[in-house]
């Protein structure tokens, strides 16, 4: 029987990339082992959980394409439950009610910081005898007092930790409601989760977290925490450092593909492989091969591998994508060349679909803005002669393609003694309003017969 793996993000903004790595990782390694994948929304915190961020978690996963098979799950909903258990706990002495009031845990921490020691409670209502339920109180869960909990981490190896250096709990609040860690443990436990995959900023959770699965009688769980994810200055990775949330990477021009092959290589090696498909993600995957030490995030090499499948996918395939950003920047691309083409000519010379679309847009739009400086430089007199001999073969050219006005060109060329170079910038000028762009003939091709003809008309017009 295959694994049970689940991903548990708390709904309170964008799908950061790093919770989108978590992700990656829970799921291949559920793939990887025939296993089940769980999507649990993490939503108890009512204050800072929206829809909008339920939403964007969906959304990030659909774009990703990493698929759920059971789920999505809203803690909201299992409030009944996490009650249930709280009783349960209370009813075998596994946990307690706490009457303290906030002023003497303010007064004890107060007290433990002047000690210099860590804040923990004191333990007062643990051994009550006569506890009125009515009055207002906590739940807490009985911590053993002595002893360790241990767990060996797949990532971290060997973990220890004392238990007198955790207390009691508060896992049910005086309004009644569960906390994070005793949610997450109710929960692990009913979904039968068995691998726990999740950011190193929880290590410090788990053996709270053991303690109570002990208490309930419930298997343990394997983990494995991974390391977070830094900026450029070694700083945890946040928007300070540009963009963090997924969808910002799709609006941004980045191929789904890309950002999951750059997510997988964060934190995880196979030999020296740097490109990897779906396939042999999920067929090498290992948990073994993450890396205890923190990963800074390289947006070149993002870049690089976003490069990499704009060239390397189907045309057709990176198309659809380029469409969708044309979209966005409002060039109707009905109206140009067919996008495939726009990517073959175009792959070569852009990181994202983004700066794609835009260097595209000459293809597609009747009018486009010269650059002047460009223009004063390029749309000289010296040209006008030459471009007008090109103009009127352009004219009687019934087959638009770029070898057919290759051959023009080179006519043109030899005809009037002009370098190839000194034709091809001004008319590239002309056709796209400025200096760079595909070789002169492909660049002509994409914009069109019609379009090219006017706008070399409208270039000669302003040469004096
Ligand atoms: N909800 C937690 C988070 O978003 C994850 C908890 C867990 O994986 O155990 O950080």
């Amino acid at each position: 029987m295959g694994c049970r793996t689940r991903f548990a993000p708390s709904p309170t903004g964008y799908l950061h990339v790093g919770s989108a790595r978590t992700a990656l990782y829970c799921w291949l390694y559920a793939r990887r082992h025939e296993g089940t994948f769980i999507l649990r929304i993490e939503d108890t915190d009512r204050e800072r959980s929206t829809q909008e961020a339920v939403d964007a978690i969906f959304e990030s996963m659909r774009w990703l394409g990493l698929d759920y098979d059971e789920g999505p799950f809203y803690q909201t909903k299992h409030f009944e439950r996490y009650n249930e258990i709280a009783q349960q706990l209370l009813d075998r002495g596994h946990a307690y009610r706490c009457y303290c009031s906030k002023e003497r845990l303010e007064e004890l921490r107060e007290q433990l910081s002047a000690n210099k020691e860590k804040p923990r409670y004191d333990g007062l209502c643990r051994n009550l005898t006569h506890a009125d339920p009515n009055l207002p109180h906590v739940i807490r869960f009985k911590n053993p007092q002595s002893g360790t909990v241990v767990f060996d981490d797949l990532v971290r190896g060997r973990v220890e930790i004392d238990n007198s250096e955790l207390d009691d709990l508060i896992i049910v609040r005086t309004d009644g409601t569960p906390t994070y860690n005793f949610t997450v443990v109710v929960d692990d436990a009913d979904m039968q989760v068995d691998t726990v995959i999740r950011g190193e900023d929880h290590i410090a959770n788990t053996p709270r977290q053991i303690n109570i699965l002990h208490a309930l009688g419930v298997p343990i769980p394997v983990y494995a925490h991974i390391p977070m994810i830094l900026g450029s200055d070694g700083k945890r990775l946040s928007k300070r450092h540009g963009a963090v949330s997924v969808l910002q990477y799709r609006d941004d021009g980045y191929l789904s593909q890309a950002l999951l092959n750059y997510l997988v290589r964060l934190g995880w090696s196979h030999g020296d492989q740097e490109i990897f498909s779906m396939q042999e993600m999920i067929d090498n995957f290992d948990l073994h091969h993450v890396s205890k030490s923190a990963a800074a995030f390289n947006p070149e090499k993002l870049n690089w591998l976003n490069q990499h499948y704009m060239k390397t996918m189907p045309p057709e395939e990176v198309a659809r994508h380029l469409e969708w950003q044309m979209e966005r920047l409002g060039i109707d691309y009905t109206q140009g060349p067919a996008p495939e083409k726009v990517v073959t000519a175009l792959c070569d010379r852009v990181k994202t679909t983004v700066e794609m679309a835009e260097k595209a847009r000459c293809y597609y739009v009747d009018t486009i803005s010269i650059d002047p400086e460009a223009a004063q430089k390029h749309l000289i007199p010296e040209v006008k002669m030459p471009l007008e001999l090109l103009l009127l073969k352009l004219q009687d050219l019934n087959d638009w393609n770029a070898p057919a006005i290759h051959t023009l060109i080179a006519d043109v060329v030899a005809q009037t003694g002009i370098g190839m170079g000194k034709i091809a910038q001004p008319l590239r000028v002309a056709v796209t309003g400025n200096t760079t762009s595909p070789s002169i003939d492909v660049t002509l091709e994409l914009v069109g017969k019609d379009r090219a003809i006017h706008r070399i008309e409208a270039a000669l017009g302003t040469i004096k």
